[in-house]
């Protein structure tokens, strides 16, 4: 893969983890129903968006991360030890920002 393509997974990526946030938000705002026994329910599914909210937000901020180093071309450089990360591992895992080394 070229980091032109790699960019454009991840552009898609954002764009779909956009759309799933603000599915999320929109489920985060619905009244509780109107039963206890329903309510429960209710707070259980909401720790559940919650929590994978969060984990996209975090994956957005890797991958708007990972667009900034493609832009000003520091893409695939270990963070670490400045070494290139592999593109293997980079088609794996676009938003690496160590090599297999630094990162074991
Ligand atoms: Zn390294």
């Amino acid at each position: 893969m070229t980091t032109d393509q790699i960019a454009a997974t991840l552009r898609a990526r954002l764009n779909e983890l956009h759309a799933e946030i603000a599915r999320l938000e929109q489920a985060t705002i619905q009244p509780l129903s109107a039963k206890f026994a329903d309510q429960a329910n209710d707070l259980e599914e909401l720790a559940t968006n919650e929590g994978l909210e969060v984990q996209h937000i975090h994956e957005a901020e890797q991958i708007l991360a990972a667009l900034e180093r493609i832009e000003t071309g520091n893409y695939g450089v270990c963070s670490n030890c400045g070494a290139d990360i592999v593109p293997a591992r980079l088609a794996a895992l676009p938003t690496a920002t160590r090599c297999i080394n630094c990162a074991a």
